[in-house]
């Protein structure tokens, strides 16, 4: 075993070993794998939460200046490789990933495993988009079960409102669309009331419900084969440059341990 790597059984039976880039955790599963996994938490009963990140070089530039945000990617029970820049950083350092994990993608898979142990609930997205992802997500997965959908916010004042809909609704997953970080804090600081609330996973899915909604489309597929959908993206959405900004300097951090890893031979 490498010493970048850490054994399964130090997060838990299922989890999977985890590769370190630029000193933040990713787990290498494939999505059925994780689905799986999700499953077996909601059986084995609803006294614990789970918390999963879908990590992307933007979420990791942020983390390094916010230690909250950074505990709780170091916490979270598992962190899937999101953007193709974590994926190519992976290659590169040598420790390959056997693919991506989008917040849409596990949103659809967890709905397609037609589970009824897997009640899902939508917290997030601008009035109405919620419902509609909801509405879509049902129509295209008959099995799936949704416990409820609420807009929220991610401001403290309006956290009751949210956790009291999801106290009532009893969700197994709690799907969270109020980009990240914020999706992610909220989560982690919600954690005793969510755990109460017999939530087993939570997840923050960045813009999943516009896309379930069909308010944003998302990247045609063979741009998204070829890594480009930060590209349609900032085509489709031009005030993402700023934050995009953070993809160079990604890069370049990722390329100086390239250098670093050489040099020491
Ligand atoms: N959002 C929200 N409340 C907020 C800020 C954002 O509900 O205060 C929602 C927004 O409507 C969108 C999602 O959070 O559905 C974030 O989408 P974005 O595409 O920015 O997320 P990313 O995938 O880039 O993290």
């Amino acid at each position: 075993m490498r010493g970048d790597e850490q054994p399964a059984s130090v997060r838990g039976p299922g989890i999977p070993a985890q590769v370190q880039i630029l000193r933040f955790p990713v787990h290498d599963l494939p999505l059925p794998e994780l689905v799986g996994l999700v499953q077996s938490w909601a059986r084995a009963g609803r006294g614990r939460l789970h918390q999963i990140v879908t990590l992307n070089p933007e979420m990791v530039m942020a983390a390094r200046r916010l230690p909250e945000f950074r505990a709780t990617i170091e916490q979270a029970d598992l962190v899937t490789a999101d953007g193709v820049g974590i994926v190519l950083a992976a290659r590169l350092l040598g420790r390959p990933l056997r693919g991506r994990i989008t917040g849409v993608d596990l949103v659809e898979a967890l709905a397609a495993a037609g589970d009824p142990e897997l009640a899902l609930f939508l917290l997030g997205a601008a009035p109405g988009v919620a419902e509609r992802a909801a509405r879509r997500l049902a129509a295209r997965s008959p099995g799936c079960r949704i416990a409820g959908t609420w807009a929220g916010s991610p401001q403290p004042e309006e956290s009751g409102e949210a956790l009291a809909r999801i106290a009532a609704a009893r969700p197994a997953v709690l799907l969270v669309a109020y980009g990240a970080p914020a999706q992610e804090l909220w989560i982690a600081r919600h954690r005793r009331e969510l755990e109460r609330a017999g939530v087993v996973l939570a997840v923050g899915v960045g813009g999943a419900f516009d896309y379930l909604a069909g308010v944003v489309p998302r990247a045609p597929r063979p741009l998204r084969r070829l890594g480009l959908e930060w590209l349609y993206r900032l085509v489709r959405q031009p005030w993402r440059w700023r934050r995009q900004l953070a993809l160079p300097r990604f890069a370049a951090l990722v390329l100086r341990e390239w250098v670093t890893q050489r040099l020491r031979g």
